[in-house]
């Protein structure tokens, strides 16, 4: 990381829940040796510091609020205020979400609150997010949530939440590099669930 080029390593890639020596959802994306985090779930934190040995992310983002997405966002926030803040108390970590995820966020740990933590963007909004330009697709699911689509020059990676069947993939995918898909339940459950 910090090199000229691209890499994305895989944090997480369990559905719902964590497994033995698999976390859930979480992906750190390189350009340039600039570092965004795309969903942080269960167990994803500390694999995330592993592959930051030098610092932690420059920029978060959380397609929606399900804990297997954003749990630990949390955990972050904690390494960041009691790291980072300790000489900067200022400063705070872009993060790209929901209300609703600063809503969990803050169930979690009110003090110090998320929003003293994170500059919080409203993910709804199309961003500039250091070398990329977000482009947020809503996707259809139990709570608001979105697939992003991150371009910088040369580059193009799109990446779904988990999410039901839309239209809108196909767009969001769209002569991408990389299109990372959340594929959880592969069979339809019988009884509908607040799923993941
Ligand atoms: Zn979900």
């Amino acid at each position: 990381m910090g090199e000229p080029g691209s890499r994305l390593v895989v944090l997480g890639s369990c559905g719902a829940w964590p497994e033995p020596g698999r976390s859930c959802a979480g992906f750190l994306l390189a350009h340039n040796g600039f570092r965004v985090v795309l969903d942080l779930g269960y167990g994803a934190a500390p694999r995330l510091f592993a592959h930051c040995p030098d610092g932690l992310p420059d920029a978060v983002v959380v397609t929606h609020e399900h804990p297997d997405h954003c749990a630990d966002v949390s955990a972050l926030g904690r390494a960041w205020h009691y790291t980072v803040q300790t000489g900067a108390p200022s400063a705070r970590l872009p993060l790209h979400c929901t209300p609703g995820t600063v809503r969990r966020l803050e169930a979690m740990e009110p003090r110090p609150h998320p929003e003293t933590l994170f500059d919080v963007r409203d993910l709804g909004e199309p961003a500039e997010i250091g070398p990329f330009r977000l482009t947020p697709y809503p996707l259809p699911h139990h709570q608001p949530n979105f697939g992003v689509r991150l371009t910088a020059p040369g580059l193009t990676v799109a990446y779904t939440g988990d999410t039901g069947p839309s239209p809108a993939l196909a767009e969001l995918g769209r002569d991408a590099d990389l299109f990372i898909c959340d594929a959880t339940l592969r069979t339809r459950r019988r009884r509908e669930s607040p799923a993941t």
